[in-house]
């Protein structure tokens, strides 16, 4: 703390990111990163503009990317912002949409990043309980004051809501923003873009580092009314005109256009994503109905601080939550098929040795 702090940045506890590591024998299953590569075309693109075009600034707007975006999703371009990583685009829609003096609302257990942009610009929240199955409690979500915000899938408890329940949400909520965190959503049903035509409250948000395998690009977007995007650029200009590089841009368009890469990719993770519920099952784990690339589970008896210890003694890395309600549930990213059954013979050591 400093006298030379301005009132937001006393309000503000940081977000404090999932454990990174330089052990590079360590099994990563802590931040939800996608085990496979990008597609091969966007190595290609990214070294085509290493090539050429580096000297030269990116284009402000970002045409070609969000065109291929909305393409992707039958939308216009002004239907799309691009960010760097949906967490930018996150904290640009918190100062667009939600304002100081009126409440909104977001999960008690959710993304951790909520809590810090309502302090950092704020805006009051209330945090909503979720039922005893992690499930949303849909109505507690109506008539919001200022506005609701949540991830569906949630994070870090993997529960995916349907549609009509979201459809509830908005109608209910008709002068205010109801943003949608689909960080996601590739892993699960359907996506609430499909709603966007229908609601000029919706701002669904997504982002390339997750089934798009580019986390390391930080590439995310925003899908909505044009009047929501058209906000959401007055913010971006106030801050940068160019959010995106070069590689970045170029790389996400490769990405976007690799359709095939995508499904691929995609599928094969919610194949392992099966059989490894399958798995944990057998060993005395509950773990919650998944509809992402993570799942959260619970063993019957063993602490999950124990096993999230024993686990990273062994170069493992999950993800513990030292927050009540879900202090014994270890949240775990789907690796590849070899991932995973290296963590299943290390799991196994552990709970022999514990049994
Ligand atoms: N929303 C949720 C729910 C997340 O879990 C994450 C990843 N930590 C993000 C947004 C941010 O993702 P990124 O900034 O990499 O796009």
């Amino acid at each position: 703390m400093s006298k030379f702090w301005s009132e937001a940045v006393k309000r503000c506890d940081p977000y404090v990111p999932g454990e990174q590591m330089n052990n590079p024998n360590i099994l990563k299953l802590n931040t939800n990163e996608n085990p496979n590569p990008p597609s091969p075309n966007v190595m290609e693109a990214i070294n085509k503009e290493m090539e050429r075009k580096l000297n030269l600034y990116p284009s402000p707007t970002v045409d070609q990317l969000r065109n291929e975006i909305a393409a992707y999703y039958h939308l216009a371009k002004e239907n799309i912002f691009v960010g760097n990583g949906s967490d930018e685009v996150l904290a640009f829609s918190f100062m667009a949409f939600f304002e100081p003096g009126k409440k909104i609302r977001f999960p008690a257990i959710s993304y951790s990043f909520y809590p810090v942009y309502a302090k950092l610009f704020n805006i009051p929240y209330e945090e909503i309980p979720l039922n005893r199955d992690f499930t949303l409690p849909v109505e507690d979500f109506f008539q919001s004051e200022g506005g609701v915000i949540f991830p569906n899938p949630n994070a870090p408890t993997s529960v995916y809501l349907g549609l009509d329940a979201i459809e509830e949400i908005l109608q209910s909520n008709p002068n205010q923003m109801v943003i949608i965190d689909e960080a996601y959503i590739d892993f699960a049903l359907e996506s609430a873009v499909s709603l966007i035509a229908t609601y000029d409250n919706l701002l669904v948000v997504q982002t390339m580092s997750k089934s798009r395998s580019l986390a390391g690009l930080r590439v995310g977007f925003a899908l909505g009314n044009p009047n929501a995007i058209e906000a959401l650029t007055r913010i971006k200009d106030s801050f940068n005109s160019y959010t995106l590089d070069r590689l970045a841009i170029v790389g996400a368009e490769a990405a976007m256009k690799d359709t095939d890469y995508f499904i691929a990719t995609t599928q094969k993770i919610i194949q392992t994503r099966e059989w490894v519920i399958t798995e944990m099952k057998k060993r005395g784990f509950y773990v919650v109905p998944s509809k992402a690339n993570f799942i959260f589970a619970s063993h019957y008896t063993k602490s999950a601080l124990g096993l999230y210890t024993a686990l990273k003694e062994n170069e493992v890395l999950v993800r513990h939550f030292n927050k009540p309600d879900i202090d014994n549930y270890l949240r775990i990213t789907i690796g590849t098929d070899n991932d995973m059954k290296l963590f299943f013979q290390k799991l196994d050591d552990i709970l022999e040795k514990a049994s």
